[in-house]
Formats: C-alpha cells, sequence, structure tokens
C-alpha cells in the first residue's frame, strides 16, 4: 500500500496542481515546461490547420526525436485537449498532425466521456493549462451504429459492451425522428451533447464563461480526412 500510494504521489499531486483548497496548496514551483500561451481560437485554428495539411498529403512534421522527447520528460504543456473514439482510423495526432506534448487525449468507443475520462480531462485543463477541448466523433462509428441498433431494434448486445454503448443511447434517441441518415445525425449529436455538457460542467464552466477555455464539437469523415467542427 505504500508503494502505491507513493506511485499516485508521484504521478500527481491533484492538492499541490490546484484542485485542493486554496489553504492546503504548497508553494508552486515555476512550471517546468511553460503553458501554452495559445488562445481558444488559436489552438483550434492549430488544429485545423494539421488537419488541413492531413487531407492533403502533406503532413506536418512534428518534433518527434529525442530533443523533444528530453526537452518534455519533465513536464508537458498540451495545447489541445481531445476526447476521441477509440477507433483505429481516428488517432488524433494523426488527424492534426502533432507531435510529443502536444494533444492531451482521452479515447472511449464511441467518444463518450466517462467519470475517469472527465477527470483526465480536468487535470489536462486546470493544471496543463489546455485552453481547448475538442469531442471528436467520427463518421461511422461503430459504437454509435450498435447504439442505433439498440434504439431502432431493440438488440440485445453482451453485458460487456453495454457500458460503452448506454451513453450514446440518448443522442440516438434525440435524432431519431429527424430525416437524412440516422446513423451520421446520430454521430453529430453524440459529439455535441458530449461538449455541451462540458461546457455546463462546474470544472469548466467559469473558464468558458471568461473565455480562456473553448469546449468544441467536431465530426472526422473517414473518407476525406476532413474534420468538421459543428459546435465551438
Ligand atoms: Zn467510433
Amino acid at each position: 500500500m505504500l508503494h502505491r500510494r507513493a506511485a499516485i504521489g508521484g504521478l500527481f499531486c491533484l492538492a499541490c496542481a490546484g484542485f485542493g483548497p486554496a489553504a492546503t496548496r504548497p508553494a508552486q514551483a515555476a512550471d517546468p515546461v511553460a503553458k501554452t500561451t495559445l488562445t481558444p481560437n488559436q489552438a483550434l485554428a492549430r488544429l485545423l490547420e494539421g488537419n488541413q495539411r492531413f487531407v492533403a498529403d502533406n503532413p506536418m512534421q512534428p518534433a518527434l526525436g529525442s530533443p523533444r522527447r528530453h526537452e518534455l520528460a519533465v513536464g508537458q504543456a498540451p495545447f489541445a485537449t481531445v476526447i476521441g473514439c477509440a477507433d483505429s482510423r481516428t488517432p488524433p495526432e494523426s488527424l492534426f498532425g502533432a507531435g510529443l506534448g502536444e494533444i492531451f487525449t482521452t479515447r472511449v468507443a464511441g467518444n463518450t466521456i466517462p467519470a475517469a475520462s472527465l477527470g483526465s480531462v480536468a487535470y489536462s485543463v486546470d493544471v496543463l493549462g489546455s485552453p481547448l477541448i475538442l469531442v471528436l466523433g467520427h463518421e461511422r462509428c461503430g459504437a454509435v451504429a450498435a447504439a442505433v441498433e439498440v434504439v431502432t431494434k431493440g438488440a440485445r448486445l453482451p453485458d460487456v459492451l453495454q457500458p460503452m454503448v448506454e451513453p450514446i443511447l440518448g443522442a440516438v434517441t434525440a435524432v431519431r425522428g429527424r430525416g437524412g441518415d440516422l446513423l451520421d445525425n446520430a454521430v453529430r449529436e453524440n459529439a455535441l451533447v458530449g461538449a455541451r455538457r462540458l461546457r455546463r460542467h462546474p470544472a469548466f464552466a467559469a473558464k468558458v464563461r471568461a473565455g480562456t477555455l473553448m469546449v468544441a464539437a467536431a465530426r472526422y469523415d473517414l473518407d476525406d480526412g476532413k474534420v468538421e467542427i459543428l459546435e465551438g
């Protein structure tokens, strides 16, 4: 137990990092890696520029070598936080041409935000200084397709899959009566629901109101490689 506690303390200390009551915080040392100075809009523009180059087969050349690795060995300051799908075709670093230390990601099939992911995102924003959260859905998402099957056909999923699909059911139900492609409408709605939930969440709402944090929703197109901003 002692070892486990020490390991957790060494990973990061929430109270030291600003999550705890002010009275319990010790004096903070300077960040070993300076936080980004990008505004939320600039951070979003940088992601989209990287995506445009990805689409054009002229990808960014992010720093991945040992000098950058050594720089980051003592800290990190990602300029964006992406909540993506676990789908192997949608790695945010590739879609946006980002290198080490640039994007903080959580990836669960269906780009949902379970409690542990929510805490991870809060860490990225509050401690690491990320000014942008992007909830990134994608075309023909298998997890959303499974949710569509449950809502429209009463499909019964194996127990192990249910926690993955349950958070998506509301988005499918919300767009069920709309015209057009139900799966794609649900992909869009699911990303929008996630972003709206984060904007309202007490961990982020004040920063969003102050304009120091943007929470955007987007859809990645598997065919043409483009990331489309749905709401920002
Ligand atoms: Zn997916």
